[in-house]
């Protein structure tokens, strides 16, 4: 077998000392290889099964994604001139390849003889049959000049939606606002003071450094009296990578969404597909674009009306209270806060000391450990790419190692903002090898300041049970081959279900009494302030909801309703959409879109809506536990067995019902989150 050029030194990639200028002959070399080997595959005798065919293509693939799953994550968490140049001479290259095996008829009618076997393994017939369905969705039946158009569009939609998601990095560290009166940052906690003064002192500077960073932006919108100051950070949060950022132009992204649009236009309807969203519903769970509308209206028609309530009360609060001018969007969180204050008596901050990371991650582990019998043990003397980021092993019940993962929690420059799981290496277990899963679990917290450890907010632990969900996914799959192992193969609209479903346990008060420990006296979350933040649960929940299905259906209409005669037409329709179910109107200005990074550079295009669609499910699959008992052990193993350690070895819908006992119901969801249906 042949050794990984780029992380000779065992399963481990070294990050330390990946030089960026060894990284494309590497990748030249697998690709050459890959070529090669598949080639004399297809030469040989044409009678191929499951061991001759699909073992060794998983191989080669996995070899592959050995090499880059490290390099692009580095790319998003450490970047670099030199490294962001090799990284993007390699993508076209790597769309090529992956078009290449699409295309290839000789490879096609090989998995069409290995799919008409008998005695296939369920999952064995789960994956020729989605690779078969891929074949299609690639073009392999397409003649000769349509399938160059396609390797062609594939390949500069590779390098658009990484030049969308390079601006906007560009963009968020090109803005500061460096602040020496401390007046103008009265309101603020000591916390984001802090963070303030140490980001200022590490660039050499006085006083205090405001950054668009989320733990920079957040409190400022949050807490900050000034409200002059609250614009302008608003205003530059939200025209970031536009032809508005008071930073600079340079990081427009208008022409690239336009472009990508159209591009995914084409490739729909060079695949026979009407649009984008037919291409992208093909591989999930829902079935049509009118099924996704229809839910998305459907939820926002049972939220408006609390919605409208909460926005109505909120105007009159601050009116009423602070003698505040008609809210504008940079006052909304502000005078929210406000009100949270004034009616559970509590802020985010106050939540704060309890929530020291190393007690969270003890209890995020004990939580893990009583559900599922986990064992997750620190590894020292790891090669990582940064001092802060740190290792896991998981074992299970029994003792048995499951999988190991790279734990980077805090916001830095040059790492990208939010909370994601990327899969480092996957599990493979056939042909005498026996590979576990290794998970990359990335957020953006508020960092350490001094000796201080970094305190969480609730939101964030919530955020971390989310990433941890997915990880679990990952790593405690069971599944042999790593094309339908953890999340590989499970519908893009179900894959939200085992981080959604962690959430959960992170309000519940037997877990919290575990998560939480006061970081200097070490007691845990007083029954007074637990009761104040379950009561404050569900507030605003209408108008978030809201929120979460304006991006959903904005999303959907873009890509649905995509015209090349009439272009994109990203505004008109972001306008049409929040005249039908947004109660909070953002200013002319406002670009968001040009920060969408979920669907201009991520996997969620004509897909945000799974978000919801996801929540449906992890909400009736938690109402499981709420029946039979929060830790229940039988529910925990249920769990691990139907969902977790299945990947996307079986469609989504029969692993739900296999735990669930019956189909999904959208109640559990309005029950949580506080409305009425
Ligand atoms: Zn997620």
């Amino acid at each position: 077998m042949m050794s990984n050029p780029l992380w000779p030194h065992g399963p481990l990639p070294s990050f330390s000392s990946l030089r960026p200028e060894a990284v494309e002959p590497a990748i030249d070399d697998l690709l050459e290889n890959n070529r090669r080997q598949l080639a004399e595959l297809l030469d040989g005798p044409a009678d191929f099964d499951w061991q001759s065919l699909v073992e060794p293509l998983e191989i080669l693939e996995d070899r592959l994604h050995r090499a880059w799953a490290p390099v692009s994550h580095l790319n998003s968490v450490v970047n670099s001139e030199p490294l962001r140049a090799a990284y993007n001479a390699c993508l076209p290259k790597l769309s090529d390849y992956a078009t290449e095996l699409g295309h290839n008829e000789a490879l096609y009618l090989a998995y069409r003889q290995v799919a008409s076997r008998e005695g296939l393994t369920p999952p064995q017939r789960k994956l020729l049959d989605n690779a078969l369905r891929d074949f299609h969705l690639a073009g392999v039946d397409l003649p000769a000049e349509k399938k160059a158009r396609f390797k062609a569009i594939s390949q500069e939609l590779a390098r658009l939606t990484a030049k969308f998601s390079e601006n906007l990095l560009d963009a968020t560290m090109a803005w500061s606002r460096a602040i020496e009166d401390r007046v103008r940052l009265a309101g603020l906690p000591s916390t984001a003071m802090e963070l303030f003064h140490q980001t200022a002192a590490q660039r050499g500077q006085e006083g205090w450094l405001l950054t668009l960073e989320m733990p920079s932006y957040l409190p400022v919108m949050t807490y900050a009296d000034d409200r002059e100051l609250r614009r302008e950070m608003y205003t530059a949060y939200v025209s970031r990578a536009s032809e508005l950022f008071p930073a600079g132009t340079q990081w427009d992204n208008g022409a690239i969404m336009e472009q990508i649009l159209g591009l995914r236009h084409e490739l729909a309807q060079l695949l026979g597909c009407a649009n984008y969203v037919e291409l992208s519903l093909a591989t999930k769970m829902a079935t049509s674009p009118q099924q996704v509308l229809d839910f998305l209206r459907d939820l926002a028609r049972r939220s408006r009306p609390q919605a409208e309530r909460e926005l109505q009360e909120l105007a009159d609060f601050a009116r009423e209270r602070f003698a505040a001018p008609p809210l504008e969007a940079w006052d909304i969180a502000y005078y929210a806060e406000k009100l949270r204050q004034e009616r559970y008596a509590f802020s985010q901050e106050d939540l704060r000391p309890y929530f020291p990371v190393p007690r969270v991650l003890d209890g995020l582990f004990g939580v893990v450990g009583r559900l599922f019998g986990l064992h997750i043990v620190e590894t020292q003397g790891i090669d990582t790419w940064h001092p802060e980021v740190r290792f896991f092993e998981v074992r299970d019940a029994h003792g048995a190692l499951r999988g190991h993962f790279y734990l980077d929690l805090y916001a830095r420059p040059n790492k990208r903002g939010g909370a994601w799981m990327d899969d480092c290496v996957n599990r493979l277990a056939f042909a005498d090898r026996e590979q576990w899963p290794v998970a990359f679990l990335t957020c953006n917290f508020t960092p350490p300041v001094g000796d201080k450890p970094s305190l969480l907010t609730h939101d964030e632990v919530e955020t971390l049970f989310h990433e941890f969900g997915h990880g679990l996914h990952h790593m405690l799959t069971l599944i042999d081959y790593p094309a339908i192992g953890g999340i590989n193969g499970v519908a893009w609209d179900a894959v939200e279900l085992p981080s959604q479903i962690m959430e959960n346990w992170c309000w519940e008060r037997e877990a919290l009494a575990r998560l939480s420990g006061h970081w200097q006296s070490g007691e845990p979350i007083p029954d007074e302030l637990y009761a104040k933040l379950r009561a404050a649960k569900n507030f605003h929940s209408g108008m978030q909801m809201l929120r979460q299905l304006e991006f959903a259906l904005f999303d959907l209409r873009i890509h649905l309703e995509y015209d090349p005669t009439r272009g994109g037409r990203i505004y008109p329709i972001l306008e049409e959409v929040r005249q039908e179910v947004a109660v909070v109107r953002p200013p002319a200005f406002n670009r968001f879109p040009h920060g969408f990074s979920h669907i201009f550079s991520g996997g969620y295009a004509a897909g945000y809506y799974s978000y919801k669609w996801a929540e449906v499910l992890s909400a009736d699959a938690f109402s499981r536990f709420e029946e039979e008992g929060i830790f229940d052990p039988g529910v925990g193993a249920a769990f691990m067995r139907e969902i977790l350690e299945k990947g996307g070895s079986e469609d989504a819908m029969a692993l739900f019902v296999r735990f669930r006992g019956r189909p999904p119901t959208i109640d559990a969801l309005l029950r949580h989150s506080g409305i009425a249906g």
